[in-house]
């Protein structure tokens, strides 16, 4: 069973996995009647990653949520905070936590958008023997280095708060992953264009989802 083909990008960073269990990541802008969530995973608190109203959208008594402890003030239910380094297993799901920051994308000068020290993160997870990353808000960091094994990689392209398409593709170099997949475009920041442009410099397989 090849995870790719239970993967679907439901528009900016938000991605759902549906396996045996159903799955989300950073669910924001969702449509109504998706199914419910098992496992929700929440890269960090910004609006568009942790969004309360999404994941009201996808929750049931057992869904277990995964989140940064910034999101505290923002959701409730069942969650279970997590910081770079956790790694653990949720029923037979690997999960491994791993850094996100920004080097060079400044909100005022001095201060990133995402700062290192805040602890934002991107998960790892391991399906059935796949392992697929979602990078979450960051630049093209030296911890990309020490990423390995990725079947399928899912970074942004977007620039500004986040990697452009051409550091996507020295990640992309870095992490050496046989599939990867540009997200955090077609909304708020960055186009198709940023994805196609990711696409057509990168040496790896780049799969353009659509919505
Ligand atoms: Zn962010
Ligand atoms: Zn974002």
């Amino acid at each position: 069973m090849k995870i790719i083909n239970h993967l679907i990008w439901l528009g900016h960073a938000a991605f759902q996995i549906s396996l045996s269990n159903i799955i989300y990541i950073d669910p924001y802008e969702l449509e109504d009647d998706l199914p419910k969530a098992d496992y929700i995973f929440i890269t960090h608190e910004h609006f568009d990653h942790c969004s309360p109203e999404d994941i009201n959208k996808i929750i049931k008594d057992s869904t277990q949520i995964v989140a940064t402890k910034q999101c505290e003030r923002k959701i409730d239910g069942n969650v279970k905070y997590i910081e770079v380094g956790d790694r653990f297993y949720m029923d037979k799901m690997k999960v491994e936590v791993v850094t996100a920051y920004n080097i060079d994308k400044f909100r005022e000068p001095g201060l990133p958008y995402h700062p290192k020290e805040e602890g934002k993160v991107g998960y790892i997870l391991n399906l059935n023997g796949e392992r697929i990353y979602h990078a979450g808000d960051t630049d093209f960091i030296p911890e990309m280095h020490e990423i390995k094994n990725i079947d399928i990689a899912l970074l942004p392209v977007s620039g500004k708060y986040t990697m452009t398409a051409e550091e996507a593709v020295k990640a992309t170099d870095a992490i050496k992953p046989k599939i990867a997949i540009p997200m955090h475009y077609g909304g708020i920041v960055g186009t198709v264009d940023d994805a196609k442009k990711f696409q057509k410099l990168s040496s790896i397989r780049v799969l353009i989802l659509s919505k």
